[in-house]
């Protein structure tokens, strides 16, 4: 894609603009965002101007033989990394190049792609994505060849974050030895969880979130979003453009969230035990990644309550959280707050370490219906 059709913060743009025109690319460049700021599209826009035949001076030109076999994720140098999982389909030794048309089809239909949506695309349940070992061993295959057609081969890898200890130090190690041919560059949301000798070695390039007229702008002309939907849809999102293009096109993951958690709390807040048994079962078989997300789902929710009860207005609410938050709101307070909130961060702690989702839902489903009782602090 071209600089100019990425939603994201226009100076970074102009920087790494600027990296190409001076010759400054760097062999292994990591760009660093907060989920939803486009680092995925900016890394791509950035891969197509390094190699594009006939740049502008801050854009590819996008149409030259370059430009096209980019645009479509379809250059013979573009190398691409990805977490996945085993599914139905691949049973054992799951790699990117076992997914390589999903994950292009799924970019291709939305750059601003998150970990979420890739997951439930893959239709994983109850299994982490990783970036498996086979993954680096395919990367140092690619290395070994010559660049067929491009200026700079290109090694893309999508949340490096979830690369395991062995994919890393292999990685570390064709980090150490660069191709000066190669360009690594890495779209990572979570840079706490990369080995440190990883972030070492690389050029880190920090992606600011793009501001609200940045997100309105770039869904009216990238989305064909009337400027007034744009302009209120880019306030709600507090910065995420993956979240804006969903509230544009309505959002069954984000409904699926709210109406889970809504009916959660009810069934805990009146105790009745056999609609809580079921709800658990059906959320035992939704996979550990949308179970993290309820966990968290759970934790901004009680805050917004708190806030709430505070006194304080509603930010980026839902019409239908809104109904929920003025019925539930007064049975947060001071004395359950804590206990919840640790309650919940468990809730995902637990999910991450593989423990049973319906024997960690249950208990924590007849604690919560405990402390939904306790009452407020004086
Ligand atoms: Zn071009």
């Amino acid at each position: 894609m071209q600089f100019k059709k990425v939603i994201a913060n226009s100076s970074v743009k102009l920087r790494l603009a600027a990296q190409v025109n001076e010759n400054r690319v760097s062999h292994a460049q990591l760009f660093d965002e907060k989920e939803g700021s486009g680092g995925l599209a900016l890394a791509l826009a950035y891969a197509q101007y390094i190699n594009c035949l006939n740049p502008s001076e801050n854009d590819s030109c996008g149409v030259c033989s370059s430009c096209i076999k980019l645009e479509k994720l379809q250059h013979p140098d573009l190398h691409l990394v990805f977490p996945t999982a085993t599914t139905k389909e691949i049973s054992k030794n799951p790699s990117s190049s076992k997914f390589y048309s999903e994950w292009i089809g799924a970019v291709l239909a939305n750059p601003y792609l998150s970990l979420q949506s890739w997951v439930t695309l893959l239709e994983v349940d109850n299994k982490q994505v990783a970036i498996n070992i086979i993954d680096s061993q395919e990367v140092l295959s690619k290395l070994s060849l010559r660049a067929y057609e491009a200026k700079k081969k290109i090694i893309l890898i999508w949340l490096p974050e979830k690369m395991n200890t062995t994919t890393s130090n292999k990685l570390l190690k064709i980090l150490e030895e660069p191709d000066p041919q190669t360009v690594f560059l890495m779209v990572c949301q979570d840079s706490d969880n990369l080995l440190p000798t990883i972030l070492s070695r690389v050029q880190i390039i920090k992606v600011p979130t793009p501001s609200a007229t940045e997100i309105a702008e770039g869904l009216t002309q990238n989305f064909a979003v009337e400027n007034g939907v744009a302009k209120s849809l880019s306030l709600m999102c507090a910065g995420d453009i993956n979240k804006a293009i969903e509230l544009a096109g309505g959002n069954e993951e984000e409904d699926f969230y709210i109406t889970n958690f809504q009916n959660w709390m009810r069934f805990c807040y009146t105790a009745n035990v056999i609609e809580i048994s079921n709800w658990v079962d059906a959320i035992a078989t939704v996979g550990r990644e949308r179970q993290k997300n309820i966990a968290e789902y759970g934790l901004r929710f009680f805050r917004e309550c708190l806030v709430h009860n505070f006194g304080s207005g509603l930010n980026n609410l839902h019409e239908k959280e809104t109904q929920f938050l003025y019925k539930f709101s007064p049975f947060i307070h001071g004395g359950n707050i804590i206990l919840l909130t640790e309650a919940f961060e468990d809730l995902h702690n637990q999910i991450t370490r593989n423990a049973n989702p319906k024997i960690t839902f249950m208990n924590l489903s007849l604690n919560i219906s405990k402390m939904l009782k306790l009452k407020a602090e004086v």
